[in-house]
């Protein structure tokens, strides 16, 4: 088992996203994980920034130290416990699109990511990971891109019809920095609510220091987090 916890609060970039990823990924170390990431997003910024490491949450929180990442509006965070590919930095989560401006964490299991990785491969996609979730990026990147011209809820409702297996969603959107986009199958995910910001998380633990206010995705439903 593994975690997800996101955090939309402000039209402002702060440190918060990025402080409520941090400690909510604390509470979800009991269910253990072999590596773990985070992605921020704010207006202005020309990708998503992503920071992963393999290993024990303080190893992430030691790189950020060092490197610090841009204040955001926006962050979403993961521990990894891997299925697909070896715990490794490339491997560990976020997972993004070409350009950056699609970014994924995904706690579960793309049953059919072989045959999507093949067909995505064939229409130019490059893989940087052994990751199942891998194509998840690349997926919302080919309909967001394209047919879905520019709407991250259509392009997601595509990809939930495209993939088979288990799936707890949080994802990003450079475009839509104030938002997160969410969805499940078969795998927990709860949206949190606050007065100054709002949540998405595994379980309840991860942001009962900010709130008590929880709705829980129903299977197959779609989220859509915001200030
Ligand atoms: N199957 C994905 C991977 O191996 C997600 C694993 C997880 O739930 O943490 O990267």
């Amino acid at each position: 088992m593994c975690g997800i916890v996101g955090y939309v609060g402000s039209s402002t970039a702060c440190g918060k996203p990025l402080e409520v990823c941090l400690q909510g990924l604390k509470r979800l170390e009991y269910r253990g994980y072999d590596s773990a990431g985070v992605a921020l997003a704010a207006p202005g910024m020309d990708h998503v920034a992503v920071r992963k490491k393999a290993g024990r949450l303080a190893n992430l929180e030691a790189d950020l130290a060092k490197h610090a990442l841009p204040e955001a509006t926006v962050g979403i965070g993961h521990t990894r416990w891997a299925t697909h590919g070896s715990p490794s930095d490339v491997n560990a989560h976020p997972h993004f699109n070409r350009d950056g401006s699609i970014v994924v964490v995904h706690n579960g299991i793309i049953e059919n990511y072989a045959k999507l990785k093949q067909t995505l491969i064939g229409r130019g996609y490059e893989f940087l990971s052994e990751t199942d979730t891998e194509v998840l990026a690349h997926l919302l990147d080919y309909y967001y891109k394209g047919k879905c011209a520019g709407n991250p809820l259509a392009a997601l409702t595509k990809v939930m019809q495209k993939v088979e297996g288990s799936y707890a969603l949080g994802i990003l959107f450079r475009d839509f920095p104030e938002q997160i986009f969410a969805a499940r199958k078969d795998s927990p995910l709860i949206v949190g609510g606050s007065e100054e910001g709002n949540f998405i998380a595994s379980d309840v633990p991860a942001i009962l220091k900010y709130t008590r206010n929880v709705y829980y995705i129903g299977n197959m439903e779609l989220s859509l987090i915001h200030i």
